[in-house]
């Protein structure tokens, strides 16, 4: 009875998953190899959070770093497991680890067996958001006290706890990125809580960049344009934000999550080393939807 709740596109995608992910697996055989040119990481270490399948931008960057020479100590949740270890042949010697940032055992747990394993460590890359379904949607106001702390929690105070953690093991000139949208500074439909918990984030990379800017690491966010991902399918009529973003930008197309590891690739190497505290855009334009 309860199987057949799950929805038949869901099954295809789990069933059909693997087969993708072999694919992808033999093609990055061919290409994954080679360094990024002037973005040659060889010999550093990165830390990255939000890695839930193969459409994450976290595992997008995770994957362009892994070629520029970067190890990757990976941190996923436990219920993105099945779709995370297939995607771990694609990358050279890593480490992963279930972890949960709300969760201060597997926290502890995750960072003294990342400084057992690596050292030292000289990127963190925070990719991670959550907010409930229904404070996506209808009337921001209508959001109730647990679910605006649940989505700062996790979207904004998160990348505090993550650096506490990691600063400790961090190189001196090291690079901390997060992600984030527009949707922080103008009223963005549907987008809510989350854009308040964004402009919360935004506001934390200034003052991390401040707080460890003596040892040269530098603190900056991503302000990705919107790309179809399994968070972004948590948001109302996300279609509209992906069509208006098309329409409205100069270059009338959208991003993808390559375009955002490509920058976040920049933001590690030294080509970037006087950039911080900065959010800095990628998207084909800016997208003119909110107030
Ligand atoms: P995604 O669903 O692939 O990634 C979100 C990640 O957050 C997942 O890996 C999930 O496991 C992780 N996460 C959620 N709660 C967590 C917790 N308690 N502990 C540890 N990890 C947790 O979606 P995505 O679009 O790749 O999102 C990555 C980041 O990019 C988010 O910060 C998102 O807000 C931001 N972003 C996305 C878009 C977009 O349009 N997709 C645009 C701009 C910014």
């Amino acid at each position: 009875m309860g199987g057949n709740k799950i929805p038949l596109k869901f099954r295809l995608y789990m069933m059909l998953y693997p087969l993708r992910i072999l694919m992808k697996s033999l093609a990055s055989n061919f290409t994954g190899g080679e360094k990024m040119g002037n973005f040659n990481l060889e010999g550093k270490k990165a830390i990255v959070f939000g890695v839930a399948n193969d459409a994450s931008i976290g595992w997008h960057i995770a994957k362009k770093l892994n070629d520029s020479g970067v190890r990757i100590a990976l941190g996923y949740q436990e219920r993105a497991e099945q779709l995370v270890k297939p995607l771990l042949s694609m990358l050279n010697n890593p480490f992963a680890e279930k972890c949960d940032v709300v969760d201060d055992v597997l926290l502890t747990e995750f960072f003294n067996k990342v400084e057992k394993e690596f050292g030292k460590v000289d990127f963190l890359i925070h990719s991670i958001a959550f907010a409930k379904k229904e404070h996506l949607q209808g009337k921001y106001y209508e959001v109730d006290r647990r679910g605006y702390q649940v989505a700062q929690e996790v979207s904004a105070y998160s990348l505090a706890e993550l650096t506490r953690r990691t600063a400790p093991l961090m190189n001196d000139n090291g690079s901390i990125i997060a992600m984030t949208y527009y949707g922080s500074e103008k009223v963005t439909p549907n987008y809510n809580i989350m854009g308040v918990a964004k402009a919360a984030l935004e506001s934390s990379v200034r003052y991390i960049a401040n707080d460890l800017g003596g040892k040269g690491i530098r603190v900056n966010a991503i302000s990705a344009g919107p790309i179809k991902t399994l968070a972004a399918s948590g948001i109302s009529d996300f279609d509209t934000m992906l069509n208006h973003s098309r329409e409205k930008a100069p270059l009338k197309r959208n991003i993808d999550a390559d375009d955002v590891a490509n920058l976040a690739l920049f933001l590690c190497s030294d080509m970037s080393k006087n950039i911080t505290g900065q959010v800095i855009y990628v998207d084909a334009g800016y997208s003119i939807m909110g107030i």
